[in-house]
């Protein structure tokens, strides 16, 4: 048995002896849902969690244990679980009904104040999620340039439709073979990549697509001046640009488009807008978002039963306006707190970690340099991810399986340095494993704290 194998079989034993009501569940959830999932981004073995409720900082299981949620629905829930002001908002719309088919005032409302915050947004529509949203500001890209190909990041996530399931230029099982055709990779900050492919295909591209930061590679920011050139590439070309803001929103009132200063054509929304309930928006310049208005006699196809749906309107005012400048300041120095106190913590354990992101987004990787894009992220050791993640855990933190922190308003430093203390024994604990599979990542402990 490899250290690997034994570190792996000893924290799943710690999970089943703190989970076996999730266990049993499973075991029911297996007969009713392929692999008992029905979201393979909230997945992992032996088998997962079942959750039943959360409030502020932390969430509980169906055994009553209680969590600090580090992963807060891969970070959607800003406020974290239960924000009182979402609960009144929530509480009171549902009293009033749930779903019209009809026009409401609060997506109104929630429009006018996503426009105010990110002025690249002359108009926008909501939709219920992100995988929706880039969707459709893809229809808007192609409708209005005449254009086919889509430009996307190599190991992005914009969400589960065809175009964005494409990777490494071929088309996934189930996926339309065209799709390939029409979406071309290139590497996330390598200013060189893209200007070569734009230069080669820019008469076919309509738009680029980008995360405001890479979230599924792992929490990697643009690099200074990347988004720009983005912009002037796609600028000169007559090519759309389009920010996926669904993750990078939460960086600032104004998203990623205002911490690094570029002006999109068209943005993504989703997660933090419907504060914990479905939700997508997108949006960006009036002629393109005109091509959806019905009052034009050839206009895009936009529908949805439960488009701007009152309780997603209601709760995503309620997050918004409970969420300022001050605000993510505050959730900005929490992750400057997680991030030097996790390097901290393995420094003084002899480890090398890399903790990547901004702000309140950061995430994990065991690798000797940070990464700066999808193909330096997937050579980073993932199955001592895995393990960090079941270890945790057991400790009572979880986290993204991936290794990703996504801080909410409620924490506290307090809670900051429990998260850090924790990893950093999880990283002792592992440092056998790491031994095994990484050697170059073990160096001398510095004894400093942590
Ligand atoms: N875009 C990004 C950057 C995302 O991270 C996600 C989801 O995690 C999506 C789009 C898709 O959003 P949804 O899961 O609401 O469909």
């Amino acid at each position: 048995m490899t250290v690997v194998e034994s570190l792996q079989a000893d924290a799943e034993a710690a999970y089943r002896r703190l989970t076996p009501a999730s266990a049993a569940l499973y075991e029911r959830a297996e007969a009713a849902l392929p692999g008992g999932d029905t979201r393979q981004s909230v997945f992992f073995r032996p088998y997962p969690l079942f959750l039943d409720g959360g409030q502020g900082a932390h969430v509980e299981d169906l055994d009553g244990n209680r969590f600090l949620d580090c992963s807060n629905c891969w970070s959607a829930m800003i406020h974290g679980h239960a924000h009182p002001a979402v609960v009144e908002a929530v509480t009171g719309q549902v009293a009033k009904g749930t779903a019209f088919a009809a026009a409401n005032r609060h997506a109104v409302e929630l429009a006018d104040l996503l426009k105010e915050r990110l002025p690249s947004i002359e108009k926008m529509r909501f939709a219920n999620s992100g995988t929706e949203a880039t969707m459709l500001c893809v229809r808007a890209a192609r409708a209005f340039t005449g254009r086919a190909k889509i430009v996307k990041m190599a190991g992005s996530y914009h969400g589960s439709h065809d175009d964005f399931e494409v990777s490494g230029g071929e088309s996934p099982a189930g996926i339309m073979p065209t799709a390939a055709e029409h979406v071309l990779e290139v590497e996330f900050n390598d200013k060189d990549d893209v200007t070569r492919v734009l230069a080669q295909h820019g008469d076919d591209v309509a738009a680029v697509i980008v995360e405001g930061i890479m979230g599924s590679a792992g929490m990697l920011p643009p690099d200074d001046g990347y988004l720009r050139h983005l912009r002037d590439e796609t600028a000169r070309r007559g090519i759309l640009l389009i920010i996926d803001e669904v993750i990078s929103l939460r960086l600032a009132l104004g998203g990623a488009q205002e911490l690094y200063g570029v002006t999109p054509d068209l943005t993504a929304m989703g997660k933090i807008i419907g504060g914990g309930f479905p939700v997508g928006g997108f949006g960006g310049r009036a002629d393109l978002m005109e091509q959806f208005s019905p009052l034009r006699s050839d206009y895009l196809h936009h529908s949805g039963t439960f488009n701007a749906n009152p309780v997603s309107m209601v709760a995503g005012l309620a997050t918004l306006r409970q969420l300022d400048a001050d605000t993510i300041g505050y959730l900005g120095r929490l992750g400057e707190r997680f991030a030097d106190g996790v390097r901290r913590a393995a420094a003084a354990r002899g480890v090398t970690v890399q903790v990547t992101g901004v702000g309140s987004l950061r995430n994990l990787h065991f690798a000797a340099r940070a990464p700066r894009h999808a193909a330096e992220a997937h050579a980073a050791d993932k199955e001592l991810l895995r393990l960090l993640h079941l270890k945790l855990l057991t400790d009572g933190v979880l986290v993204a399986p991936r290794g990703m922190f996504a801080l909410s308003t409620p924490m506290s430093e307090s809670e900051i340095d429990h998260i850090v203390e924790r990893t950093g024994e999880a990283l002792e604990w592992l440092r056998p494993a790491i031994e095994e599979r990484a050697p170059a990542l073990i160096g001398q402990r510095t004894g400093a704290g942590g």
